[in-house]
């Protein structure tokens, strides 16, 4: 396989609660050609075949399990400007100017993603972030972390113990950021999906990709149907499955707990921020349209994905416990359960551009807990640089020989 197939997740996410809006597509029984191939059909793939079909591209989407069917379906979606790693220690990781350029860089992306979703008409709700202090950033490391984001140009304040008790959450401090948003992650893939395929876009699914040859102009990918998709271009838009020829630079597959808890629109902390520990091992919480709960985190490092599956129950009463700690006044009661791979990398940035030794191969993978905003990067980049224009800020993700 071109990637290996993993477990990506398990248990049922709150999304599944529902139908998956309808997309079309279908298997593939003939050779064909495109002008770009995109392999991976989640919210990715979505995002670069709606940039790529709408300005004229003739695209072809491959899944080996179908539209939005892998861990897109998993992610909680908080859809964020703020990076893993806090803009001080990016800052010392990368250089103060190229980690603003990064802070800078998701912020735009949060907001173009807004504006596309809300043409397409998909239902998104406006928070803002609190970012609460823990054994990583404490009170004053949260002061610091305010000053460097108000040298870049981003509004944030800090918030005290009081004003937080009187939200209903128990912590010492936190910095509050402006202007991200909550998606159903699953129906805003479904929709960019839709939105390439009225622009002529195919999607061929079930379709694994099992080997790729390529000249210095073309790409041929084989199919696990025995089929050939000849492409002037290739996209790895393949999550958590990486590809063998792609370098990946300390980025390393870790595993991931959430639940959603019953729904209790009465009971919810006031304007509803999404919330988000500076801490290891941390908790995340955000709300839904519906009134319910969602919190996640206690991630682990290197667990096989049986290992993980067997923790739901024992990681789903740790959520419930530190999130009864964490906001006293609501029912933890969980409806829903589930597990995922995950990602990270040293900075928190991921991986996108051309890829080394292969100029007509392309990739967007390497996520963390900004996958979908560096989703939307990923489509600018990748649009812009096929489209000829000049790619601004793509040097901060590139792949590396
Ligand atoms: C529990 C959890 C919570 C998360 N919370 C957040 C969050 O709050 N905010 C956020 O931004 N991100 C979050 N994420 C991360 C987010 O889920 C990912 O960034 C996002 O789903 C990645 O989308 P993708 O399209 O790249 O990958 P996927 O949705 O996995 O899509 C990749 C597709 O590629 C296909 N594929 C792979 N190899 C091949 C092949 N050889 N041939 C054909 N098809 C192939 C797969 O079948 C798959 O459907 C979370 C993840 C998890 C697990």
């Amino acid at each position: 396989m071109e990637t290996r197939s993993k477990n990506l997740r398990t248990g049922r996410s709150v999304w599944q609660a529902g139908r998956a809006p309808g997309v079309p597509h279908r298997p593939l029984h003939r050779d064909i050609d495109t002008d770009v191939l995109i392999i991976g059909a989640g919210i990715t793939g979505a995002m670069v075949a709606d940039a790529l079909s709408a300005s004229g591209w003739k695209v072809v989407l491959v899944d080996r399990r179908g539209p939005a069917k892998g861990s897109t379906t998993a992610s909680t979606a908080l859809v964020q400007y703020e990076i893993d790693t806090p803009l001080v220690k990016l800052s010392r990781k990368i250089g103060e100017a190229d980690a603003i350029r990064a802070f800078r860089r998701s912020r735009l992306a949060v907001d173009a993603l807004a504006a596309r979703l809300g043409e397409l008409g998909v239902a998104l709700q406006r928070r803002d972030t609190l970012y609460l202090a823990g054994n990583i950033l404490d009170a004053d490391g949260l002061r610091r972390e305010c000053e460097a984001r108000h040298v870049a140009g981003l509004a944030c304040r800090m918030v005290r113990r009081g004003e937080l008790r009187d939200m209903g959450i128990r912590a010492s401090a936190g910095l509050m950021g402006y202007g991200d948003f909550t998606i159903d992650p699953r129906a805003a893939a479904c929709a960019l999906l839709n939105a390439a395929v009225e622009n002529g876009a195919a999607i061929y699914a079930p379709v694994g990709i099992v080997d790729i040859a390529h000249t210095k102009t073309t790409v041929s990918a084989q199919t696990s149907t025995g089929h050939r998709i000849r492409a002037k271009h290739v996209v790895f838009a393949t999550g958590y499955e990486f590809p063998k020829r792609v370098p990946q630079h300390g980025h390393q597959i870790i595993s991931t707990w959430a639940i959603a808890t019953v729904p209790q629109k009465r009971k919810l902390w006031p304007g509803e921020a999404m919330i988000w520990q500076s801490a290891d091992p941390y908790l995340y919480v955000r709300t839904t349209a519906d009134g319910r709960v969602i919190c996640g985190g206690e991630d682990e490092e290197s667990l096989d994905e049986a290992e993980r599956d067997a923790l739901i129950g024992r990681k789903t009463r740790t959520l419930q416990r530190k999130l009864g700690q964490l906001l006293p006044g609501i029912d933890t009661r969980a409806d829903f359960a589930w597990a995922g791979s995950f990602g990270q990398t040293d900075t928190g940035l991921p991986m996108i551009g051309q890829l080394p030794r292969m100029p007509n191969g392309w990739a967007a993978l390497g996520y963390g807990g900004n996958g979908t905003t560096y989703s939307r990067i990923a489509a600018e980049i990748i649009a812009g640089a096929l489209n000829g224009r000049p790619v601004v800020d793509a040097d901060l993700y590139r792949f590396r020989r």
